[in-house]
């Protein structure tokens, strides 16, 4: 991956723009140094067992996550389809289930 899509480290919205110095976030206003947010392709995010992840990847949970706000329980076993990583403490960008979440990746294992 050479080319790389600008995400939004804040929000990880695709919707944004370059305004000559910095990107510019039309989701949330966000505005970061492309240069240094080039890095994130470059993030190494391992799952539970070691294998480095990313981005499109496919990935299974290891264990029942509950969501963060809510009763909803994530069943262990739930694949997550298509991740995107990003930077933070929770470095994947998923849907499981049709929701999107964010998830950490020593809660997973490469699909
Ligand atoms: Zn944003």
């Amino acid at each position: 991956m050479s080319e790389s899509t600008q995400i939004c480290p804040q929000c990880a919205s695709e919707q944004n723009y370059f305004d000559g110095t910095f990107t510019v976030c039309l989701e949330c206003g966000h505005e970061w140094d492309a240069n240094n947010a080039s890095n994130t392709d470059e993030l190494v995010v391992k799952d539970s067992n070691g294998n480095l992840l990313a981005n499109g990847d496919d990935v299974i949970l290891i264990k029942d996550l509950k969501l963060k706000g809510s009763s909803q329980v994530l069943k262990k076993g739930a694949k997550a389809k298509g991740i995107r990583l990003v930077e933070g403490d929770h470095e994947i960008d998923c849907k499981v289930d049709g929701m999107k979440i964010m998830l950490k990746a020593c809660f997973v294992k490469k699909a």
